[in-house]
């Protein structure tokens, strides 16, 4: 399987560049986990020189990728010292025809449609003598993703959309260069195609549950609804269970009920929807299956453990540990 090490630059103890409110080090890292993000559909394995806010020297980074025999290796940057842009850089002693070239051109190229999207000044294909350009033995390619200096430049890496159409156009290129096959996370995040679009929505209305004890309360609080006992006692009539009052048997009947699933979509429709505050920790449910903004399935890693909302949407919320948006329906 084909090896990527993805290097988000500097980190720890090295900010990097900073300006206008931002550090190169925490940019870099969302980059990074927005490509790692959309590589994980494909037959690839990925390695990260970072997933937190981590030191680590420049031999640290190279050797980890040499000695785990790394097929590529990506270093992103953010550029500073007065200009605006994006660049890319290959080792100074690689001629124009290497493996490194090549995959820079495929790579370049991917993020050249963004940069349109976004009208960024493309400051080229270039070679330079870095370390972790140098000290790879694989193929290797260095990309300085605009200016944190510049206040045009700085207000994209403010937006989370540009952050995430940035690091994902790194990984299209890394999937066209090596020819990667699968794929879940290959359609565009901005304009979902129709059928795309009704497969979300057919998926929003399911409410599966993982949780098997008795309990009603429970139960509904595993599939994001309400609790309270004017909700049961409506969710009671809707069920053919009449004079709810709580009772314990009525509360049994009422959860075979809701597991038998019949009534899933009138349910869904009289749900009240929750709040959502920044700050606020949530929990993504098992049965949630791909980012809101795109269809890359959320690892099973990251479900029912306590998150933090970053910023709240119309029907989803930023959360802030993995830099991705979830539907609000797919937290409890
Ligand atoms: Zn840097």
């Amino acid at each position: 399987m084909t090896k990527i090490y993805i290097d988000a630059g500097h980190g720890g103890s090295d900010p990097g560049a900073v300006g206008n409110g931002l550090r190169e080090k925490d940019l870099t890292l969302m980059i990074a986990k927005h490509t790692q993000d959309y590589l994980k559909g494909y037959n690839c394995s990925v390695k990260m020189s970072r997933t937190n806010d981590k030191t680590l020297s420049l031999a640290q980074r190279t050797n980890d990728a040499n000695k785990w025999g790394a097929d590529f290796f990506l270093s992103v940057h953010i550029n500073a010292g007065g200009g605006t842009g994006y660049e890319d850089f290959i080792y100074n002693g690689v001629s124009n025809t290497s493996k490194s070239a090549k995959l820079r051109n495929t790579i370049h190229s991917e993020i050249s449609k963004v940069l349109t999207k976004y009208s960024i000044t493309n400051r080229g294909k270039k070679k330079a003598n870095f370390h972790v350009l140098r000290e790879t033995k694989m193929p290797a390619v260095l990309t300085e993703n605009l200016f944190i200096d510049r206040r045009e430049d700085a207000n994209l890496l403010k937006d989370d959309k540009f952050l995430k159409d940035i690091g994902q156009a790194h990984a299209k290129g890394i999937v066209k260069a090596f020819k990667l096959k699968g794929g879940s996370g290959s359609t565009s995040t901005s304009k979902p195609s129709k059928p795309k679009q009704s497969k979300t929505s057919k998926s929003n209305n399911k409410q599966t549950s993982n949780y098997t004890g008795d309990s009603i309360v429970d139960y509904l609080k595993s599939i994001g609804q309400p609790s309270s006992f004017a909700h049961r006692k409506k969710l009671a009539q809707q069920h053919g269970i009449k004079n709810y009052t709580g009772t314990a048997s009525q509360n049994t009947k009422l959860l075979n009920a809701l597991r038998g699933n019949k009534t899933t979509a009138t349910s869904v429709k009289n749900y009240i929807p929750r709040t959502f505050k920044v700050g606020q920790r949530v929990r993504i449910k098992s049965s949630a299956k791909t980012y809101s903004r795109s269809n890359v399935p959320i690892p099973s890693k990251y479900k029912n453990k306590s998150l933090t909302i970053q910023q709240v949407g119309k029907d989803d919320v930023l959360i802030k540990e993995l830099y991705s948006w979830v539907r609000k329906s797919d937290t409890y």
